[in-house]
């Protein structure tokens, strides 16, 4: 059998680990793990009040300029900024809800009232938890996009000694005042200057809990010209969640789920079109991947969710497409939906000159915008206030885990016969109606999870068997298991354990059939990936058949890139992000562009990527993210948000805006 623990300790080197990884009966845990209960750093955010700063808002991004920025949104240094008084104004309108941002980081420098060298510590060492952002108001994941103009920000790892160093030119401040009620706005003079500021993180959240707080929350950005993002978990790679001068709306603890017996045969009969009569749920925006499981496991049904737990279901990932380990049996996310609630931007000069609020199905009066929201990409159309999606009842699954490594081989081309051997056995894999995420590091291939619904573990063993059988010939040690649970949340509490944030930069390519079946390019594949591996990146991705599993679900059309449904692989790779040497990243990033994604482009000619799992600065991002949808998407979003108000990087119609280097962002 393969020796495990080098393996181990190879994985919890590794720069950045993707996952943390349970082989059942082969036990690996390809890092430290975490758990979303694991302690916070105490940092809870302050309603709004106790944070309003007391001075001229420039004050809090520290840029003033007298150039015409008539076409831009507002930013804090603008005269076009609402007022102090305009936003406590405006939180009484949202019953206190909104939120003055104060970066997590802000302990971590010294000079501020905040600073406190134990919780800075705490936070750094919990950095890594998806919790410590998603239970924020405005951290983000990926802190690239958390960079602000000049480099302005606040960075938890900065050498507290000279935190000042971070900064560039720009003299940059936020005005604190501690614990002051806004009844004692003024009085308060125990005020302190932090080193750290708000960078591109947003400068207020309002902690939506109900439409009505959506509808208030875009009009006022609408009235006061500022730009507005949708804000669920943060989990974006993308950096769509978080925005220069923005205002966000945050759906965090919106978490209602309610289970419903769905029937649309009546609209279903009008339209010529399938009826779906069966389990639904309707899930509020914040719910997550484990809300959503811990639910429907409670009623004996399944929902779809990615592999990650703390992903939010009804935000960025249904979305955007959203796959998992189910999609070769019940195709994607964005198949399951049955309707979207949701508040859309106002269109001046019509009947709805305000936000309201809309249902839209595959047949009523939004039934375009049903397609759109169904595969579009989240943060675009509008502001989902809940999705009902298909249940289905549990069923038993099929679990399977593999790994091997280099360590032994007298040659490394060894290795990687047995990764192109692992590639060319996808198609009997997938086609069984299995989902299969994978993880190749330099010298190692690991396996975990893979799920079929309603296989037996001995017809997935069988699958198997040609890579299995390759590796033995190619004399390459490996560990592998084969599990039947009696359900899929059995299988899912056995396999699947809480992601980490991802801290990388990140790029990702739709791998077409062809690539694995066609002569030769399973080993032209295998060259590609080995030259991310070979230059320290990490390549990971789920391998799928989600053709196979939209013909026995999929009911209605909808905007999911053609080219996601056709592909094998959803492949993303990366290289580790350098929380204090930006410059590296940029570096990085380069060479995901130019060097590595244009080689897998060059591979997969007229592919396309993940939209949700792409590179942010993706070439030609309009038909690689959205393939021959683009055009009518781009029709819809003009449709339902006339004026742009919702901007998000590479979202549909982005084009049509800038983001300056001054962080403004700005009419093209
Ligand atoms: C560790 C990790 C694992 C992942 N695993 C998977 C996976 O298994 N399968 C998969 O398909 N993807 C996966 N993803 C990608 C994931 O789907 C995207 O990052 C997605 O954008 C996250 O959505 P969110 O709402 O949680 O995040 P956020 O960053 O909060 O939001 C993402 C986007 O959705 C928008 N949005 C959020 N809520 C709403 C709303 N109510 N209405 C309108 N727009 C909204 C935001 O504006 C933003 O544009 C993973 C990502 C990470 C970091």
């Amino acid at each position: 059998m393969f020796p495990l623990s080098p393996l181990k300790a190879c994985l919890l080197s590794s720069a950045f680990l993707l996952a943390t990884t349970t082989f059942p009966g082969a036990v690996v845990h390809a890092n430290a793990g975490s758990h979303d209960d694991n302690p916070q750093p105490d940092l809870a955010q302050e309603p709004i009040s106790n944070f309003l700063p007391q001075q001229g808002q420039d004050e809090i991004i520290g840029i003033t300029t007298a150039d015409d920025h008539s076409n831009c949104r507002c930013t804090p240094s603008d005269t076009c900024w609402p007022s102090p008084s305009d936003w406590s104004l405006f939180d009484q309108t949202v019953k206190g809800r909104l939120i003055a941002t104060v970066p997590l980081a802000a302990v971590c420098y010294p000079d501020n009232d905040l600073y406190d060298s134990a919780k800075c510590a705490q936070l750094r060492e919990d950095w890594h938890l998806t919790a410590t952002h998603y239970r924020d108001s405005a951290s983000v994941m990926n802190q690239f996009f958390a960079r602000g103009p000049d480099g302005s920000g606040c960075n938890a790892f900065v050498d507290s000694s000279s935190a000042s160093s971070e900064f560039g030119p720009v003299e940059v401040d936020i005005e604190v005042e501690a614990a002051a009620p806004l009844s004692e706005k003024g009085k308060n003079k125990n005020r302190a200057k932090a080193r750290c500021s708000l960078g591109a993180n947003v400068v207020y959240s309002v902690n939506a809990s109900s439409p009505t707080d959506f509808v208030h929350t875009m009009a006022f950005a609408h009235q006061n010209n500022i730009r507005l993002v949708i804000r669920n978990t943060g989990h974006d790679y993308l950096g769509k969640s978080t925005g220069f001068g923005a205002l966000a709306l945050w759906t965090h603890h919106m978490k209602d789920i309610e289970f419903l017996d769905f029937d649309n045969t009546h609209d279903a009969e009008q339209h010529g079109s399938v009826a779906y009569k069966g389990k639904a749920a309707r899930l509020g925006a914040g719910v997550q991947v484990s809300d959503a499981f811990a639910a429907a496991k409670a009623q004996g049904l399944v929902l779809h969710g990615g592999n990650c737990k703390s992903v939010g279901v009804v935000g960025g990932y249904t979305q955007g497409g959203g796959h998992s380990v189910l999609s070769s049996a019940f195709g994607l996310g964005a198949d399951q939906v049955l309707e979207w609630e949701v508040v859309i931007p106002p269109s001046p000069g019509t009947a709805h000159p305000e936000p309201r609020l809309v249902t839209a199905t595959p047949f009523n009066e939004h039934e375009d915008l049903y397609w759109a929201l169904s595969g579009g990409g989240g943060g675009t159309f509008g502001a989902v206030v809940s999705v009902t999606v298909k249940a289905v009842e549990d069923f038993e699954t099929a679990g399977a885990t593999l790994m091997f490594s280099a360590a032994g081989l007298e040659d490394r081309k060894t290795f990687l016969k047995g990764v192109q051997a692992w590639l060319e056995a996808l198609p009997e894999i997938v086609d069984l109606g299995a989902g299969a995420i994978w993880f190749l590091l330099k010298d190692v291939l690991a396996v975990s999870p893979v799920m079929a619904p309603r296989v037996k573990a001995r017809e997935l063993e069988e699958a198997f068997k040609p890579v299995l059988e390759k590796l033995d010939g190619l004399g390459i040690p490996y560990a592998s298991s084969f599990t039947d649970f009696p359900s899929f949340h059995d299988a899912v509490a056995a396999m699947v354990a809480q992601l980490n944030v991802t801290d990388a930069n990140m790029g990702g390519r739709l791998i077409p059939r062809s690539s694995v079946t066609e002569k030769e390019g399973a080993e032209k594949l295998t060259d590609a990936l080995d030259a991310i591996i070979s230059a320290d990146g990490i390549v990971s991705g789920i391998s799928v058949n989600i053709e196979r599993g939209q013909k026995l679900s999929k009911a209605y059309p909808n905007s999911v890139n053609p080219l996601l449904e056709s592909a094998i692989h959803i492949g993303v790779f990366g290289f580790p992000y350098n929380h204090l040497d930006f410059a590296a990243n940029i570096e990085a990033q380069e060479k995901i562009t130019n060097v590595f994604g244009a080689a897998l482009e060059k591979l997969t000619p007229g592919g396309g990527a993940y939209l949700n799992e792409g590179d942010p600065h993706q070439p030609d991002w309009q038909t690689t993210f959205y393939g021959e949808n683009y055009e009518r998407l781009l029709v819809i979003k003009n449709k339902y948000d006339p004026e742009g108000l919702l901007y998000a990087l590479t979202a549909v119609g982005s084009e049509q805006w800038v983001e300056k280097e001054d962080g403004r962002l700005c009419r093209a």
